[in-house]
């Protein structure tokens, strides 16, 4: 049976003595493996559908209950990633995390969407590296079901609060200051839960909360047009964004330590 489909290429090893295995991630299928024979050659025609970041549309045909690539074309290269370490490590933590969002045979079109738009905006430099990663770790949370209530304090309501919040992080909540001093020796914010898992708590602020509100709510277009007032602002969203996607999906991810490693 022959099928096309357009696909972003997240995973290439090599197999056999010159085959490369492609994991690629598509609308229609999810995430699939195809295997491209002969294609670490520099002759073969499928070298230039075989590369990292690449989005193409795949001609494929099924044997032996696989998917062998039989031809293409590329749609985009995402070229310009090579070019810049610390953007080329972003996009390698992206396309790590698209693959968590996405399985077999399970339709990815948002992932595949809004990882298309990351790339580029990384690419392209449309944004400081800091937003554009905070705003696709909060775009997997929303992708995974599981977006924190970043509303207002858990306790007592409240949206404004002169001492700041802390994100709770495993119980997915906000708690202000003052609750967090009321309740700290409670067992609500005890250092571990009725799970015995341990309480990870992480400073916050209300601008932080309002952009995590807008981006789990943006259209796949707009997830990066937000900003925060302060670079303290920032790094306060960076780090509760981080924390909380390592937490939830329980991986360490190779390439976040390369992109801590060399970010600015
Ligand atoms: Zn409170």
């Amino acid at each position: 049976m022959k099928e096309s489909f357009d696909g972003l290429v997240i995973r290439e090893s090599s197999y056999g003595d010159s085959d490369v295995l492609l994991t690629v991630l598509t609308s229609e299928h999810g995430k699939i493996t195809l295997t491209a024979k002969g294609a670490r050659s520099q002759k073969s025609k499928l070298s230039s559908l075989r590369r990292l970041f690449t989005y193409a549309n795949f001609e494929c045909y099924e044997k032996y209950g696989k998917r062998w690539i039989s031809g293409g074309s590329v749609n985009e290269s995402f070229f310009g990633l090579g070019s810049d370490i610390v953007g080329f490590a972003l996009a390698s933590y992206i396309i790590q995390l698209a693959s968590e969002l996405s399985g077999e045979e399970v339709r990815a079109e948002s992932v595949l969407r809004v990882t298309l738009n990351t790339l580029y905006a990384i690419e392209k430099k449309l944004k400081p590296h800091a937003l554009i990663k905070c705003a696709y770790e909060i775009f997997a949370a929303e992708e995974s079901g599981i977006t924190p209530d970043t509303s207002a304090c858990a306790y007592c309501g409240c949206t404004e609060n002169g001492k700041g919040f802390w994100l709770d992080v495993m119980n997915g909540r906000v708690v202000c200051a003052e609750c967090h001093t009321k309740n700290g020796a409670g067992a609500a914010i005890a250092p571990t839960d009725s799970f015995m898992t341990q309480n990870i708590l992480v400073p916050i602020d209300e601008g932080c909360m309002a952009a995590w509100q807008y981006v789990s709510r943006a259209d796949p277009k707009r997830i990066f047009a937000f900003s925060l007032t302060s670079s303290e602002s920032m790094a306060m969203l960076a780090r509760a964004t981080e924390t909380y996607i390592v937490n939830h999906l329980e991986k360490s991810f190779e390439a976040l330590e390369f992109y801590n490693g060399v970010k600015e």
